[in-house]
Order: structure tokens, then C-alpha cells, then sequence
């Protein structure tokens, strides 16, 4: 099937078949590709190639950039179906989420073509007479791009499609859980520059193979003056210093530990069909997953019954087959799951579900029943971002004190509440209210539109990637002054004669 699939795409069978580094899908533990980690030279030899495609890229017009973009955004239309379903071999979501990502690929490509005629800056009033003031924007470089396994496509063309637009070249380092997915994007985008002309300079983007020393060589090198990393804040901690040493600018897109308020008010029914997609979907694997329910004490018993038995009536198995939760992502990242569990009922927690699956069939993939965990207090467990599907439980009296939970962790990704009170809605989503870079209300933490810009603040890393006006992160702004008269004024009203 692999083979099928890469062809379709244009892989060539020497990068994902020549290398000595086994690629494994997480559906069944099987080696699905080989491909060859580069090393620091290789890396190198990469941003100098991006460096000059950045020189020839800048001078085409900012709208002609938007077409290469456009043509991008055609192959993945056409190819979506392959592209996902490569996402779900590779990372394990089932087959809807993989197409799911792509059309987020397509949704940016899309936004950042009317982007490429609005890079606009502004004109403002100067103090001085026979002045005009305005904002420049220019392209920036080449872009380091770094990338998780859990979001193997759509984070990387949220970064691209905008860097391109704004005249930037790419360097990205996928995860090495998910080279392939990789592969197979810069084919696409390969074929889409053969479509678009000689203005696309052939090195335009770079994927650089590799595994966290790449990663490090690619943060640490002074010619490229932005990393937009996505992964865990342990990578975010180590990358951050780095850039900041050499005066980069980074974009940290790092981990989320998401909450639920669940007001008395709420309609349940939406309720439980909205924690049961954010908390299960994706196997608890993805950045926004609902992991804290802080339910209101007087429906807690009422919704917990109600989400055993919704989580006991859904289908786990191979995400290529239509069921709606698949493995996780490798063995280490089960055992993760079953230590996190073990510590919480030491604790004295109430654990429902969270036992492995499948095991006499796919004994090399890690196949869980998501779990419940009631606990009393928001301990050290809770408060850290374990990626599976664990849901933990807590209850409140007054909405001040849900909101404070919510807030009392080191994370701030992604938040909601539920309520049809306008006035916990409202107090929830105000400068009081949650301190997420996301806050929802009657919708579930996870599954964002390409329009909003995503991020999260405190160890989510603060950065911000897709619409609004992050285009501008791929910029560099300049403030210009130009006198058109024959005077020459100081500002401030200076006098130097
Ligand atoms: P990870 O941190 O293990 O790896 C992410 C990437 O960083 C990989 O490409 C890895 O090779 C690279 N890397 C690791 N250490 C590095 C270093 N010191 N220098 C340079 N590169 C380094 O994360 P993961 O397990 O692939 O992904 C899961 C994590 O990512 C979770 O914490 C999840 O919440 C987070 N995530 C966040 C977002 C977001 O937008 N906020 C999106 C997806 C995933």
C-alpha cells in the first residue's frame, strides 16, 4: 500500500527505501520505510542552498508568490486522499482526521493567496512638516521549520504557505517519527514549482531528515533569523535559549493541558458528545485534547455515568478502518499512559478504562481504551501534559473557582466552558477569564479553523501560527521617514544650529 501511495505522490522509492533509519507505522508496528538521517554537514549544506533560493525569491512580487501557493493548494486538492491517508499510516489518526489535516493545508494555502496582496503596512502621521511616515514589510530569510509526529502535515504548511507568501524560503525538520509525510509535501510542492516556472528558485525548500541534534543545528545556525518550532515544552525549553543566544526570533507552538468548565447550565447532551471528541479523538495525542473536566459538583455523578458508558461504546482499533480511536504513537508513549495511571490511583484517584487493546493481534501496536480519572485536588500529575487519552475529572462549587482551576496550570493552550449563561460565557472569554491563547464557548478545546491564530501562552510557548495577522512573524517591518521638503526639522522640536 505504502509503495502505491508515494508513487501517487512522487515520492522516488531511494528517499524513503535507501536509508539505514526504519520508519515504523504506529497501526501495526510494521517498518512501512527506511530513510537516511542527514548530519550536521548535510543540514548546513541545506540552509546555504535555502539561503541563495531566499536572495531569488524575495524579488518576485509578492501576488506571483501567492500563485506558486495556489498551485501548492491544487496538487494537495488533488492528492488529499492519498496525503491523508499516508498521515494515517504514518501517525495513526484515523482516516478522517488525516484528510482532516490536509484540508487544513488547503484551507491556509487558500488564505495566504488573498494574504500574498495584503502585505500592507501603515502610513502614519509625522510630527514634522513636509514629512511622510510609513511601515514597510519585507521578506525575513530562510525559516526553520521543526515539526511534531502528531500533526505530521498541517503545522509545517500553516508556517509554509505564509513564509512563502512573504517571500522567505523553508528549511523544516519534520519529526523523525514521520519523515514520510514529509517527503511526500515537499514532492507536492516540487511539482507544484515545476508547474509555476523558472521565477521559483529550485532550493526554495529545503526537508532536512534528521532527529533532535538536526533540529539543533538548524537553531543554533545564525542564517536563519526565525524557528517556528512545534513540539513539547521539554524541546521548547531547550530550543528557546538558543535562538534567543544568537538573537533569532522563534514561534513556540508547545504542550497544552486543556480544560472543560462544565456549568449547571449546559446543555449535557452537547456537552458529552464535545468532551468525547476533544478527550478520545486522536487517541489524547493532540496538543488542544480536552485532558481536565472541572464539572460542577451538582451534575459531576450524572456526566461521569454518561461518559463511561459513551467511552465504552467506542470503536478502537486500526484507524485505516473507519473505527474512531486509533494506537498511540509507539511503545514508549504507551508505557507513559500505564505509569501516569499506576501514580494516580496510588494517589487515591478512581481510574475508569485505560487498558491496552488488540494486543493479541497487533502485539508491536498500542492500542488503549481512553480513561477516566477522578481526582480530588489538581496535584502535580494532573497539572503535567501526559499525550494520551486520559481525561481527568474535578468538580466546583462557584464559577471563580472553575475558572481558577483552569488557569492553575503551567500550560495555556486551549480552553472552554459550557454554559448557557451569558454571564459565565462572557465572564470566561474576558480579561479575567481564562488565560489560554484559546478560549471556547460550547465547542471543545480541540479542532481550531485556519482563520484565528492558534498558540497558547506560559509553557505553551507563546507563539502564534495560521490566520489573523500572523503573516507578519514572517516579516521584518521597517519604519520609513522621507522629507520632501527643503527644511530640515528635528523631531522633538530639537534645535542643532
Ligand atoms: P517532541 O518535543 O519530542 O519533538 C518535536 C520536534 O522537536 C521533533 O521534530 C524533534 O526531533 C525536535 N526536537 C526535540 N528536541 C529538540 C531540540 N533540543 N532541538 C531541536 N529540535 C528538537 O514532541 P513530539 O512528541 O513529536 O510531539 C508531541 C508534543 O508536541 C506534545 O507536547 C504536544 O502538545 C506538542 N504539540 C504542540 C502543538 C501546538 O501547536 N502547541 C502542536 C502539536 C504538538
Amino acid at each position: 500500500m505504502i509503495d502505491s501511495i508515494m508513487q501517487r505522490l512522487g515520492v522516488a522509492e531511494s528517499l524513503y527505501r535507501g536509508g539505514d533509519y526504519a520508519v515504523m507505522s504506529p497501526t501495526d508496528g510494521r517498518e512501512i520505510g527506511r530513510v537516511q538521517l542527514e548530519n550536521g554537514e548535510q543540514v548546513a549544506a541545506r540552509i546555504a542552498r535555502a539561503q541563495s533560493a531566499f536572495e531569488a525569491w524575495r524579488q518576485v512580487p509578492a501576488p506571483r508568490r501567492g500563485e506558486l501557493v495556489r498551485l501548492f493548494g491544487e496538487q494537495l486538492r488533488r492528492h488529499k486522499e492519498d496525503l491523508g491517508a499516508l498521515v494515517t499510516l504514518e501517525c495513526g489518526k484515523i482516516l478522517q482526521e488525516g484528510l482532516g489535516e490536509v484540508q487544513e493545508m488547503i484551507d491556509i494555502c487558500d488564505l495566504a493567496v488573498g494574504q500574498s496582496r495584503q502585505l500592507y503596512g501603515l502610513t502614519i502621521a509625522s510630527e514634522r512638516p513636509g514629512h511622510h511616515m510609513r511601515e514597510s514589510w519585507h521578506p525575513l530569510g530562510p525559516i526553520g521549520l521543526i515539526t511534531a509526529f502528531n500533526f505530521p502535515v498541517a503545522p509545517w504548511a500553516w508556517n509554509a504557505a505564509l513564509a512563502l507568501v512573504c517571500g522567505n524560503s523553508l528549511v523544516w525538520k519534520p519529526s523523525e517519527k514521520t519523515p514520510l509525510c514529509a517527503l511526500a509535501c515537499q514532492s507536492l510542492l516540487e511539482r507544484a514549482m515545476a508547474e509555476f516556472g523558472d521565477e521559483a528558485p529550485a532550493d526554495l525548500s529545503q526537508v532536512v531528515i534528521g532527529d533532535r541534534e538536526a533540529g539543533e543545528r538548524l537553531v543554533d545556525d545564525p542564517r536563519i533569523p526565525l524557528i517556528s518550532a512545534t513540539g513539547s515544552t521539554r524541546m521548547g525549553r531547550e530550543v528557546a535559549p538558543r535562538v534567543a543566544a544568537r538573537f533569532g526570533r522563534s514561534i513556540l507552538e508547545l504542550g497544552g493541558n486543556n480544560a472543560m468548565i462544565l456549568a449547571p447550565s449546559a446543555d449535557l447532551d452537547m456537552a458529552v458528545r464535545a468532551i468525547l471528541f476533544s478527550a478520545v479523538g486522536t487517541a489524547g495525542q493532540r496538543c488542544t485534547t480536552l485532558r481536565r473536566l472541572i464539572v460542577h459538583e451538582s451534575v459531576r455523578d450524572e456526566v461521569v455515568e454518561r461518559l463511561k458508558k459513551a467511552y465504552a461504546g467506542v470503536s478502537i482499533g486500526n484507524p485505516m478502518d473507519g473505527h474512531l480511536i486509533g494506537p498511540l504513537i509507539d511503545a514508549q508513549a504507551y508505557d507513559q499512559m500505564l505509569s501516569v495511571l499506576d501514580s494516580a490511583r496510588q494517589q487515591g484517584a478512581k481510574v475508569f478504562g485505560g487498558e491496552r487493546q488488540l494486543a493479541d493481534r497487533y502485539p508491536d501496536g498500542f492500542y488503549v481504551s481512553p480513561a477516566i480519572v477522578e481526582v480530588e485536588s489538581q496535584n502535580a500529575l494532573v497539572k503535567n501534559e501526559t499525550f494520551a487519552p486520559i481525561l481527568y475529572v474535578l468538580s466546583y462549587r462557584d464559577f471563580a473557582e472553575a475558572v481558577a482551576l483552569n488557569n492553575d496550570v503551567p500550560q495555556g493552550l486551549s480552553s472552554c466552558v459550557f454554559s448557557t449563561d451569558v454571564r459565565e460565557a462572557e465572564a470566561f472569554i474576558s480579561d479575567l477569564g481564562s488565560d489560554c491563547g484559546i478560549a471556547n464557548v460550547n465547542i471543545g478545546p480541540s479542532g481550531a479553523e485556519i482563520g484565528g491564530a492558534f498558540g497558547g501562552e506560559k509553557e505553551t510557548g507563546g507563539g502564534r501560527e495560521s490566520g489573523s495577522d500572523v503573516w507578519k512573524s514572517y516579516m521584518r517591518r521597517q519604519t520609513n521617514t522621507v522629507n520632501y521638503s527643503r527644511e530640515l526639522p528635528l523631531a522633538q522640536g530639537i534645535k542643532f544650529d
